[in-house]
C-alpha cells in the first residue's frame, strides 16, 4: 500500500481475524503516557529543578542508548514506562478487574513497528505482581508475515473499530509515531494542566518541532511556568551531541527534550514491513504527513480530553502520578554501562579498551 495509508481499522480487522479476543489502540496509551510524562514535566519545572532537562523515555533504543552510554544523565529520564508498556500493565490490572477476567490468563501482545520493544518487553522493571506488562511483541514486518501466511488479504478486510474501553486516541497521540510528536503532544497537556486553559492555536500546529531536521528547537510560553525551551532529537548521532552538551554542564539551555532513536520516530522503526518503495526520506515525510492529518481531522486533539483516558483515571489511577499510577505506568532504570561486548575487539565497546 502507498506509504503514509491510514491501515488502523483494517489492522483490527486482521488481528480479530488470526484469532485476538481484543485489539486496543497504542495511540490510545500514548495519550495515557501524556498523562504522565506532561504531569511529570511540570513537576520538574516547577519542583524538581535539579531533574531538568526532562528527558523522554518511550524509546526503548533511546532509553538502552542512554543506559549504556550516558548513566550519570539517567535521572533527567522521564520514569513513565512506553505507551506499549502501559498498554500491557493497564490491560493486565484494570481491563482485566472491569472484565473479571484473571490477568494471570491474560496474553499481551504488542504490534510495533520497532525491533528495540522486543527487549523492552523483557525487562524485569516492566511488570507487575509476577507478570510482565506485554508478553510478546509482532513487529509490524512480522505482522504482515503471519498475515500471508494465513492467507489473510489484508487490503480487502473491512474497517473494524478498537475494543472499549482502550481503543480511544486523540490527535496527540496519533502523532507520537513522528520525530516532535512527542514534545509536541505534551505540550498541549503540559499547558492545560498549568493553566486549566486550552492549549493557544499555535501549540496545535507547532511547526518549530515538526520536519526531519537532526535537532529542532522551540519555545512554549506556558503561564505561571514561563518559558520551556524544547529539543527534538532524531537519531542517535544528534542524541550524543546533545548528551555531551549536558554532560560538560549546558543544563540550562533547554527544559525538555524529545529522544528517538530511528530516522524521522517509529514510523521509520527497523520493525517496519519492507515494501516496493525504497526507505527514503521522501516516504518518511509521507507517514508523517500522514499522521499530522489525522491529527487535524481529530475530534479531540489533545490527550487530555480522551474521554477513555478520564473514565480509565476516574475508575482506576484516580490522578497522573498517583501511588497507583506509579505502580502501574513508571519505571526505573538500569546503569549499564560495561554491558555490550564487542566479540571483534574482544572489549566492552562502550569502556576503553585495557592496555
Ligand atoms: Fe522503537 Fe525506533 Fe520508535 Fe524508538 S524510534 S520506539 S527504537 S521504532
Amino acid at each position: 500500500m502507498a506509504p503514509g495509508s491510514i491501515i488502523g481499522g483494517k489492522q483490527v480487522a486482521a488481528l480479530k481475524a488470526l484469532g485476538f479476543d481484543a485489539v486496543f489502540d497504542t495511540c490510545m496509551s500514548a495519550d495515557m503516557t501524556i498523562m504522565e510524562e506532561a504531569s511529570e514535566a511540570l513537576m520538574r519545572l516547577t519542583q524538581k529543578k535539579d531533574e531538568l532537562p526532562h528527558f523522554t523515555s518511550c524509546c526503548p533504543g533511546w532509553v538502552r542508548f542512554c543506559e549504556l552510554f550516558y548513566p550519570d544523565l539517567m535521572k533527567h529520564l522521564s520514569t513513565c514506562k512506553s505507551p506499549a508498556e502501559m498498554m500491557g500493565a493497564t490491560v493486565k490490572s484494570y481491563y482485566a478487574e472491569k472484565k473479571g477476567l484473571d490477568p494471570k490468563n491474560i496474553v499481551s501482545v504488542s504490534i510495533m513497528p520497532c525491533t528495540a520493544k522486543k527487549g523492552e518487553a523483557l525487562r524485569k522493571e516492566l511488570g507487575h505482581d509476577g507478570m510482565q506488562d506485554v508478553d510478546y511483541v509482532l513487529t509490524t514486518r512480522e505482522l504482515a508475515k503471519l498475515l500471508k501466511k494465513k492467507g489473510i488479504d489484508f487490503e480487502s478486510l473491512p474497517d473494524a473499530d478498537y475494543d472499549s474501553i482502550l481503543g480511544e486516541s486523540t490527535g496527540a497521540g496519533r502523532i507520537f509515531g513522528a520525530t516532535g510528536g512527542v514534545a509536541e503532544a505534551s505540550v498541549r497537556s503540559l499547558y492545560y494542566f498549568a493553566t486549566h486553559q486550552a492549549p493557544p492555536d499555535g501549540l496545535l500546529e507547532w511547526q518549530p518541532v515538526r520536519g526531519l531536521t537532526a535537532v529542532k528547537e522551540a519555545q512554549a510560553t506556558v503561564p505561571g511556568v514561563g518559558t520551556v525551551n524544547v529539543a527534538i532529537v532524531n537519531g542517535m548521532a544528534a542524541g550524543r551531541q546533545i548528551l555531551e552538551q549536558i554532560r560538560k554542564g549546558d543544563l540550562s539551555r533547554w527544559q525538555f527534550i524529545e529522544f528517538m532513536a530511528c530516522p524521522g520516530g517509529c514510523i521509520g522503526g527497523g520493525g517496519q514491513p519492507k515494501s516496493q518503495f525504497a526507505s527514503s526520506e521522501d516516504m518518511r515525510k509521507k507517514r508523517i504527513a500522514a499522521l499530522y492529518q489525522e491529527d487535524r481531522g481529530a475530534k479531540r486533539r489533545s490527550s487530555h480530553e480522551n474521554t477513555e483516558i478520564q473514565t480509565v483515571y476516574k475508575e482506576f489511577y484516580g490522578a497522573p502520578l498517583s501511588e497507583r499510577a506509579e505502580k502501574y505506568l513508571h519505571t526505573s532504570f538500569d546503569d549499564k554501562s560495561g554491558k555490550i561486548f564487542d566479540s571483534e575487539t574482544q572489549h566492552a565497546a562502550n569502556t576503553p579498551p585495557k592496555a
